[in-house]
């Protein structure tokens, strides 16, 4: 099993220059590589097999930074590249660029290369570096590489990669009556509405909540000078503040599937592709892209996995609005109704409080149908 650990780094000048260096060097050796093997496909029609060490020679300052940094980016490229060959709709792998793609570069651990001391940690090149150790790895978890990073902001970072054996212990689920099962229905407008009838916001909610502040920044940002200093500093604010929408997301959406793994055993979704819902102007499309789904049933699948637990994925075609959730009855029933109005058995529930309910009985059934 593997882990991460985010820390603030705190480089000294030299130590800063040495990253921004570093990184500068691995996007270098990816894009040399990735422009060699395009223009090597379009004459062969074949993958080319290079390497970041057949660089050094024309481009010599790429000896001086961490050779694992381009030893890394050549591996995430091939990787690119490969599946490329594999289905060719992906498309190549595209440039890398100073402005859009992210800021940072990869190293491995060599015995003891990469390692935590007190308040500092070293990594390869670089020496110790000061960093805020908020939390530390288990003794017996394996330190394979880290991650250097530095954000829109330029606030520097480092992502600790650990490695540890984990026995996961399944629960029982031989007694459907006996577990805590909850099932979920996807709302673009919010983020779910649960089988006990609770709704839960969408993370977009921060977003609105920051929209006017941003909306004010960018307008002062074009009456700046393009290049000035001023400009610059406006720049910076602005990723400030989408810095915080997108930590308090992060946040919120970590918050909300612990607890709802810590509660309960099995939870059931419907499994949507979340991407065809936003362009297809599901009522709501700008919600659906913001509103973290995607992001939270990754979260609940991991966490659930690792306590043991359960995380059923609902076939899409499955028609949980149309079910009645108390006799099994079935009609079409159209997007703008809210309510499920059976007439069979006469039950008025809730659109989505009624789909819910249908996921997590269709769940149960699966569950049976294993044991
Ligand atoms: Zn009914």
């Amino acid at each position: 099993m593997n882990r991460a650990i985010k820390y603030r780094l705190y480089p000294n000048k030299e130590q800063a220059i040495l990253i921004d260096k570093t990184i500068g060097c691995a996007r270098k050796v990816y894009n040399l590589m990735l422009n060699d093997k395009v223009e090597y496909y379009k004459a062969n029609k074949a993958m080319l097999n290079n390497s970041p060490a057949q660089y050094k020679k024309d481009y010599p300052f790429l000896k001086e930074v961490d050779s694992l940094a381009l030893a890394n980016a050549s591996q995430n490229l091939n990787k690119a590249y490969k599946s490329f060959f594999k289905n060719k709709n992906i498309g190549f792998p595209k440039f890398k660029s100073k402005k859009r793609s992210r800021l940072s570069y990869t190293t491995n651990n060599q015995k003891g290369s990469i390692r935590i001391n007190g308040s500092k940690i070293k990594i390869p090149k670089l020496g110790f570096v000061r960093a805020s150790i908020h939390r530390k790895a288990k003794k017996d978890w394996l330190l394979k590489s880290a991650t250097i990073s530095k954000d829109s902001c330029g606030k520097y970072y480092i992502s600790v990669l650990y490695e540890f054996e984990y026995k996961i212990n399944y629960i029982d689920i031989s007694n459907t009556d006996e577990l805590n099962i909850i099932g979920l229905d996807y709302k673009s407008n919010g983020l779910y509405m649960d089988s006990d009838g609770n709704k839960a916001f969408g993370s977009n909610k921060f977003f609105r909540q920051y929209e006017k502040r941003l909306a004010k920044a960018q307008k002062k940002l074009k009456n700046k000078n393009v290049g000035s200093k001023n400009c610059y500093k406006q720049i910076l604010k602005i990723n400030k503040i989408h810095n915080k929408i997108k930590n308090k997301r992060l946040d919120y959406l970590r918050k909300l599937s612990t607890k709802i793994v810590n509660l309960y055993d099995v939870v059931c979704i419907e499994n949507l592709n979340i991407k065809a819902l936003s362009n297809k102007g599901f009522g709501n499309g700008k919600a659906t892209l913001d509103n973290g789904y995607g992001m939270f049933t990754t979260m609940l699948e991991y966490k659930l996995n690792e306590r043991g637990k359960y995380f059923i994925k609902i076939d899409k075609w499955y028609p949980s609005s149309q079910i009645c959730s108390n006799c099994g009855n079935k009609q079409k029933i159209t997007l703008d109704q809210r309510a499920y109005i059976c007439p069979k058995c006469g039950k008025i529930i809730d659109r989505d409080y009624n789909a819910a309910i249908n996921i997590k009985n269709e769940g149960i059934r699966l569950i049976k149908s294993i044991n």
